[in-house]
């Protein structure tokens, strides 16, 4: 793989960048893989980059029913942070933001992390007191944030009014070195890194099947035929259920719509990430000048990757009361994804009914600021059967009772 640099920019430019190469190649699948890996999003990249590059396993397919990073990995809002409460919370997502913050160095690939903060708001006396804990618990992980006052808001954003019709502005929990990344790059990164390092990313190739012999994977069925695998990774977010139930158990997941939206390009406003829980609203501001809005999820399960026009009207009008201005702005677009719930609202890393089939789901509203760290920890538990990042993440936390409980920090924010 030839490295992108600024000399290649500039030797590209003087011949008109005719000579790039493919940044990955679309080979036909072999007959067999030592891992299979379905679902080509972030986390699936993630996870087959982390088992060439930490375990040297490389020969593994990327299986992929439509185009890479089409599914959640394309549609999210790219918050990132990892002000958690839990400590095995607070451990994945910290290291993640950790991975960000060298990820373009170490791909080779600007994945515009912009570590620009994010300020979750304090709207109610409740949410205050549960702000203060976790900036009390997050200090005892080595997780940098404070919870700051309403001068200390109005100073980050400007634009915000502090006296809500019905929230007034309490305070915030911030956390200065959480941010934004670009979220296609992060696949397209990850894919040329796995591409490069010989690994098949089969895009337009749908699982349809898990075959077992004796309780142990042999292979899936796929619509371009039979392949063979000694491991199966599968992180097809909100389609885990699905895949579950071809491998002969079920999930204790539920699949909605969650959807986002951006406004026409304006003058920069705001430079920070601002998420409002109590009225479900959050609010950034992109390269382009669009304000990046997302709210909450449907209440309903569905499959349909469009989510429902009330829950942009309710999104925008909550906004609407913390940032007058955006009454003002016109929409652009709108889109949804399907993300994986889970009871506790924490990720599933583990083993499964059949051995040698690991499932990573469960990320919710969440997932794209745990892309590299679920896959450093998820190729681990696939490549040695275990995983401290892991461990508390596993499908038996749910028939032991012992869950891992982010409704506050992860129920609807991101
Ligand atoms: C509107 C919206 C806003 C969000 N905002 C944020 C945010 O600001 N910050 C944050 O951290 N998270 C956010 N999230 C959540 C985040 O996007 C996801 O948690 C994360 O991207 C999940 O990544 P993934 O790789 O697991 O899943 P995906 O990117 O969905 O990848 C799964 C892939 O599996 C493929 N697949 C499914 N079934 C099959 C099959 N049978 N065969 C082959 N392939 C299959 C799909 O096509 C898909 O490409 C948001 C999500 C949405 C929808």
């Amino acid at each position: 793989m030839r490295r992108y640099s600024a000399f290649a920019v500039a030797r590209e430019a003087a011949r008109y960048h005719e000579g790039w190469a493919r940044a990955w190649r679309s080979p036909e699948p072999k007959t067999k893989y030592d891992v299979i890996i379905v679902g080509a999003g972030g986390h699936g990249l993630a996870t087959a980059f982390y088992l060439g590059r930490n375990f040297g396993i490389t020969n593994v397919a990327i299986i992929e029913k439509g185009w890479l990073g089409g599914g959640n990995t394309g549609r999210n809002t790219t918050i990132i942070r990892s002000n958690y409460l839990q400590d095995p919370s607070a451990a994945i997502y910290e290291k993640s933001r950790s991975l960000y913050e060298t990820m373009s160095q170490d791909l080779n690939y600007n994945v515009m992390f912009s570590p620009r903060g994010v300020l979750m708001l304090a709207q109610t006396e409740h949410e205050v007191r549960g702000y203060q804990r976790t900036a009390h618990a997050n200090a005892l992980q080595g997780v940098e944030t404070e919870f700051v006052g309403p001068e200390r808001v109005k100073e980050l954003v400007p634009i915000i009014s502090l006296d809500g019709p019905r929230y007034p502005v309490l305070g915030g929990l911030w956390q200065a070195r959480g941010g934004t990344g670009r979220h296609d790059a992060v696949a397209w990164g990850y894919a040329r890194a796995c591409s490069d390092m010989g690994m098949d990313i089969i895009q337009q190739c749908e699982v349809i099947g898990i075959r077992k012999d004796g309780g142990k994977i042999v292979g899936v069925d796929t619509t371009k035929g039979a392949i063979d695998c000694d491991k199966l990774g599968v992180v097809v977010a909100g389609h885990s259920g699905t895949l579950a139930e071809m491998a002969g158990f079920r999930l204790p997941i539920e699949s909605v719509a969650l959807q986002a939206l951006v406004s026409e390009p304006i003058k920069p406003c705001m430079d920070i990430v601002v998420m409002a829980n109590t009225v479900h609203g959050y609010l950034s501001q992109s390269d382009k000048g669009e304000m990046v809005i997302g709210g909450g999820a449907d209440g309903y399960n569905n499959y349909t990757q469009r989510g429902s026009f009330h829950h942009i009207e309710e999104t925008v009008r909550a906004l609407v009361e913390t940032f007058p201005m955006v009454s003002r702005l016109k929409m652009l677009r709108q889109w949804g994804g399907i993300v994986d719930m889970t009871g506790d609202r924490s990720p599933i890393l583990s083993k499964t009914p059949v051995e040698n089939v690991f499932f990573n789901c469960g990320w919710g509203t969440g997932g794209f600021k745990a892309t590299p760290g679920s896959g450093w920890g998820f190729a681990e538990l696939v490549a040695k059967g275990h995983s401290p990042l892991c461990e508390d993440f596993g499908l038996n936390r749910f028939r032991e009772g012992r869950f891992v409980d982010e409704s506050v920090a992860a129920g609807v924010a991101h």
